[in-house]
């Protein structure tokens, strides 16, 4: 049973962070901000994912003018994602964004940031101390070194600090976030960070890579600590479609039993006595199951003698036999249609399945 560290909670739009608030999936958008139908686009499909709260880049004026546009077109929480300018941080939050991102030490001196903060006191916005390996200053690298598992200091060192720079000025509106792109690294500095302060946490790997290296970094790092009840909100970074983050941010919160979203699937590795496509017909479900919002657990099994009893815990599933399927449900089978029937008839039972547990009032 996961036990949760206790932190303050803040609010960004809608979405509380922190305290008992549920652990919020985030993204960020890679389309060119000022491009708002891009932009929006991009953002409703990550919506439709399940992300809570989003990330733009604000690298000029223009993507800050177009925060306004964007905001009204989405009904996610809005984060500007800001460095050195202290005046894109002012305008952002002048055009709507419910977050900023700064590192409050590059944002151009004590006095540009008595502005930003002011600004952020005015539009009731909290910002998120973002520290990195790569931002970190010289006197704490030349203190403590380059952050590692053994000497994360300097990472610490700098995001307290930065932290202090906004609470001498009276503000408290934060979340914090160090990031490292080595796993050991990120677990070691937020485990004594977490111990340091109660802000709420904004955890995980940066560049952690491509889709799979990105998601075994990412899932090992935060599956550490989310279990060991560090971390508020969380993005997992992949080199990726933005979407592909959101769902294997579900699929952590899911393997952890801390959130579920949509359907589960559970599928065999397929062997010697697989007669179908087994690869095509999983990538076809897993791909319906996406649109779905039940917490059904769904089976593909490759064949019919073990299928079904393999995946007696599945709600509903489907098996492959020579030039047949077989759908099932609770290891029970149900019927049996020949494998070009197979795809669609298991969709409709699916949709069935979804229908009935609304009519039982399930989710
Ligand atoms: S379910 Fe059947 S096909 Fe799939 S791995 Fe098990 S025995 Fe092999």
């Amino acid at each position: 049973m996961i036990s949760r560290r206790p932190t303050r909670q803040i609010k960004v739009g809608n979405v509380a962070i922190g305290g008992d608030a549920p652990i919020s999936v985030q993204s960020m958008t890679n389309t060119e901000t000022g491009d708002v139908e891009a932009t929006v686009a991009q953002i409703r499909r990550l919506e439709q994912a399940g992300c809570e709260i989003v990330r733009v880049a604000i690298p000029d004026n223009e993507a800050a003018r177009a925060l306004r546009p964007i905001r009204e077109a989405i009904s996610i929480a809005l984060i500007a994602d800001i460095h050195f300018d202290w005046r894109l941080a002012i305008a952002a939050m002048e055009q709507g964004a419910q977050g900023i991102r700064i590192n409050p030490g590059n944002i151009g001196g004590s006095e540009k940031l008595e502005k930003v903060v002011s600004a952020a006191k005015q539009h009731g916005v909290p910002i998120r101390v973002g520290v990195n390996s790569g931002s970190i200053e010289k006197d704490l690298l030349d203190t403590y070194g380059y952050p590692t598992p053994e000497r994360p200091e300097a990472l610490i060192e700098s995001a307290l600090r930065n932290t202090r720079l906004l609470e001498k000025q009276g503000f408290y509106d934060l979340k914090i976030s160090i990031k490292s792109a080595d796993v050991l690294t990120t677990i070691n500095s937020y485990r004594s960070l977490s111990q340091q302060t109660d802000y709420p946490l904004h955890i995980g790997v940066t560049e952690a890579g491509g889709l799979i290296g990105g998601t075994v970094k990412s899932s090992v790092a935060l599956g550490i600590l989310l279990y060991e009840g560090i971390g508020d909100t969380f993005r997992i970074s992949l080199t990726r479609d933005p979407v592909e983050e959101v769902r294997v941010a579900y699929e952590l919160l899911r393997s952890l039993k801390i959130r579920e979203r949509g359907p589960e699937l559970i599928s065999c590795p397929t062997c010697g006595r697989t007669k179908i496509d087994l690869f095509g017909l999983a990538e076809e479900v897993e791909s319906f199951i996406q649109t779905m919002q039940s917490p059904l657990k769904v089976a593909v099994m490759g064949c019919v003698v073990n299928g079904p009893g393999e995946a007696r815990e599945a709600d509903i599933g489907v098996a492959g036999g020579h030039g047949v399927g077989i759908i099932f449900k609770k290891g029970e089978i149900i019927k049996k249609v020949s494998e070009e029937q197979l795809l669609p008839v298991f969709m409709k039972e699916l949709k069935k399945m979804e229908e009935e547990r609304r009519l039982d009032g399930k989710k």
